[in-house]
């Protein structure tokens, strides 16, 4: 099929056009059309607003720092940040999801050290490490150790000798395979030889649902999800995972001081688009990236909950070298403990 221009504007584009026999000015004008055109390109992005997938469940520890985040970056973006929850499998419905997703700059994912472990926890994650470009990192989360508020348990001690003596009776909520809440849950059970029911949901938002309603009994979470239930006193909490103590939660002691020698985690979180992205595009979310950072708001936020921002590693070198390594070391952690993929 072919197009025919009416006969006017046939007539008066042939009327406007410039001559072009000199091949010099042939040149010129093609160098200045296109350094136009990718001008305006380059400006344009992002001309509409920007998804940030969180493969967890809205109102989550994620999801927390998604929405803050998507607010400290948007000044430098330009654009609305738009928060999207998809949870599922441990965060690996969500992560494979932006991994298939067109690389316009109008997708990132938020994710956390479930990024790496996946990878060896499931025979098929529906991604991997190159299916991804990184922005950069944002911060890390101590957990906490949590129980319902009526759980019959008063310190860790107590926890594990109730645990121990009624293995059959205790719940541990967690969001799936491959979620911090069961990399933490996990490290629980093997630390006191107990293999606990495990509850899974699509986030550990709808988990501390679960556990305020006292139809669970423990969650290992992270502290952007349960200080202020702790602070509260709406759950009874018993350990951080932090080699030091939280700050805003200053009586809990660390697994470490409780006897849970090497029992520390921390939940890094990152930001990456899919493979392909318009180097422009990265640029500029990484630049919104570093200013969310430094966004006084965004930090008093985060510190209210006990996260530790890490902007001199906000950059893709650092994601990426950390990635890197982080995979093959929980490979072969899993390997030595005998946890075989999915
Ligand atoms: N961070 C997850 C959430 O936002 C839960 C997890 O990783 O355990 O729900």
């Amino acid at each position: 099929m072919t197009f025919a221009l009416p006969e006017m504007h046939q007539r008066s584009i042939q009327e406007t056009k410039p001559s072009m026999k000199n091949p010099a000015l042939k040149l010129t004008t093609a160098l200045v059309l296109g350094t136009a055109l990718l001008g305006t390109a380059a400006a344009q992005y992002p001309e509409r607003a920007v998804s940030m997938v969180v493969p967890f469940s809205a109102g989550g520890p994620t999801d927390t720092v998604a929405r803050s985040l998507a607010e400290a970056m948007r000044p430098t973006l330009g654009q609305t940040i738009l928060v999207e929850n998809k949870g599922g499998a441990g965060g690996t419905i969500g992560v494979s999801h932006v991994a298939r997703s067109k690389p316009d700059g109008y997708t990132m994912l938020l994710m956390h050290i479930g990024f790496s472990t996946a990878q060896s926890l499931y025979k098929n994650p529906g991604y991997s490490s190159d299916s991804f470009e990184p922005i950069g990192m944002v911060l890390d989360v101590p957990m906490t150790i949590i129980a319902r508020s009526d759980f019959p348990a008063d310190s860790i001690q107590e926890l594990v000798e109730y645990v121990k003596a009624n293995p059959d009776k205790v719940s541990l909520a967690n969001a799936g395979i491959g979620a911090a809440s069961h990399l933490c849950g996990t490290m629980f059970s093997r630390a006191i030889g107990v293999d606990l029911l495990t509850i899974p949901y699509k986030g550990t938002a709808p988990a501390i649902n679960d556990l305020l309603g006292k139809q669970v009994d423990i969650l290992c979470d992270q502290t952007t999800n349960t200080s202020t239930h702790i602070q509260a006193g709406t759950v009874k909490a018993y350990a951080v995972t932090s080699k030091e103590r939280v700050p805003t939660l200053p009586d809990l002691p660390t697994m470490q001081e409780s006897g849970y020698d090497g029992f520390e985690i921390g939940i890094w979180h990152g930001l990456w688009a899919p493979k392909g992205t318009p180097q422009d595009a990265l640029d500029k979310l990484q630049k919104a990236l570093q200013a969310g950072l430094a966004d006084k708001a965004f930090q008093e936020r985060m510190a209210g909950l006990g996260a530790q921002l890490l902007p001199d590693r906000a950059n893709p070198d650092a994601l990426r070298a950390h990635v890197d390594q982080q995979v093959p070391q929980w490979a072969e952690l899993f390997k030595q403990a005998g946890v075989e993929p999915q």
